[in-house]
């Protein structure tokens, strides 16, 4: 009876579409959660510089342990957390944390490690992000040169006037800049520059041509020449083969970072990491 398969065609569709509503509603419910629960934490992967070998720092990469769902990657809690608004806590919190750990590091090693931290263009929608920036490093009291922020290629290039005065006030404190995922947009390194940022971060997906023939190897080099030429350093992301990581050498690529030498890792980790090549 066609009524009837009709009907349950359309049962069907709505159930899967309740399903999916509901997930997403659990999913917004527990992540705004998630801070007090503490059920948020953060790995950091090493920086390599390619003139000394050695590690000049860490990315820190958020990390979320649902209670029953497990480990869920930034790249689907994220998302969610800009849209809910949550990304404002889980960044300042972020911040504070980072702050924190890379003063623990640099007094028990006396060095001098530099930690990168991910900024949500969501982030810079709120007047007081300069305001919690200060704050963290504050706190810590660590040294604003040894904080980076990483701000996408995507997020520049929205709301122009205001990210570039926000940005100009984070110069001021003594921070630094780098464009995170550059490559994936379509800005160019002249508008780049108008962000007179310190540093500049090539897109996994170029590095993973390496050795396929792809024009993007030329590309890579001309990226590098002409970031240099900006006086930016150039961090080549998911370095994962020793033949990605020669190509970068012998074009005169700064640091790199990948699972090549080590995936994100935990504080305590990173500190035998670190340990073993005092
Ligand atoms: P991203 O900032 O571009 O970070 C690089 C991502 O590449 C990380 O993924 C890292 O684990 C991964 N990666 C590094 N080396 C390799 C490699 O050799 N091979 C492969 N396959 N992957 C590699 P992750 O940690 O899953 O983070 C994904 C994205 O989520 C980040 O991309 C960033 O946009 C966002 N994210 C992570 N943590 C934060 C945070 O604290 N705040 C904000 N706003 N965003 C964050
Ligand atoms: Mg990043
Ligand atoms: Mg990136
Ligand atoms: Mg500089």
């Amino acid at each position: 009876r066609a009524k009837d398969n009709g009907r349950n065609n359309y049962q069907f569709y709505t159930e899967d579409m309740n399903r999916k509503a509901l997930e997403r509603l659990g999913m917004e419910n527990s992540l705004r959660r998630a801070l007090e629960k503490n059920e948020l934490f953060m790995v950091y992967q090493p920086r390599i510089s390619l003139e000394t070998g050695k590690i000049i720092g860490a990315e820190a990469l958020l990390r979320w342990k649902h209670t029953k769902l497990g480990l869920i990657s930034p790249g689907e809690f994220i998302p969610i957390a800009e849209e809910i608004g949550t990304i404002h806590s889980i960044g300042k919190w972020a911040l504070e944390t980072v702050c924190k750990q890379a003063k623990k590091w640099n007094d028990l090693l006396q060095a001098e490690l530099k930690v990168s931290v991910n900024i949500s263009a969501i982030q810079f929608q709120k007047d007081d992000l300069v305001e919690i920036i200060k704050n963290a490093l504050e706190a810590a009291q660590l040294k604003p040169n040894l904080l980076e922020l990483e701000i996408t290629e995507n997020t520049i290039m929205q709301k122009t006037e205001r990210t570039l005065k926000i940005i100009k006030e984070l110069k001021a404190i003594g921070v630094e800049i780098s464009i995170d995922d550059f490559g994936t947009g379509f800005s160019s390194l002249s508008y780049i520059k108008e962000f007179d940022s310190d540093n500049l971060k090539i897109d996994k997906s170029f590095i993973d041509d390496i050795g396929s023939g792809s024009s993007n190897e030329s590309i890579i080099g001309a990226i590098i020449s002409m970031a240099h030429s900006m006086k930016m350093t150039v961090v080549a992301e998911g370095v994962e083969t020793n033949q990605q990581l020669e190509f970068l050498r012998s074009i005169d690529c700064d640091e790199v970072q990948g699972y090549f030498f080590s995936k994100p890792i935990l504080p305590s980790e990173f500190m035998s990491l670190l340990a073993t090549e005092l």
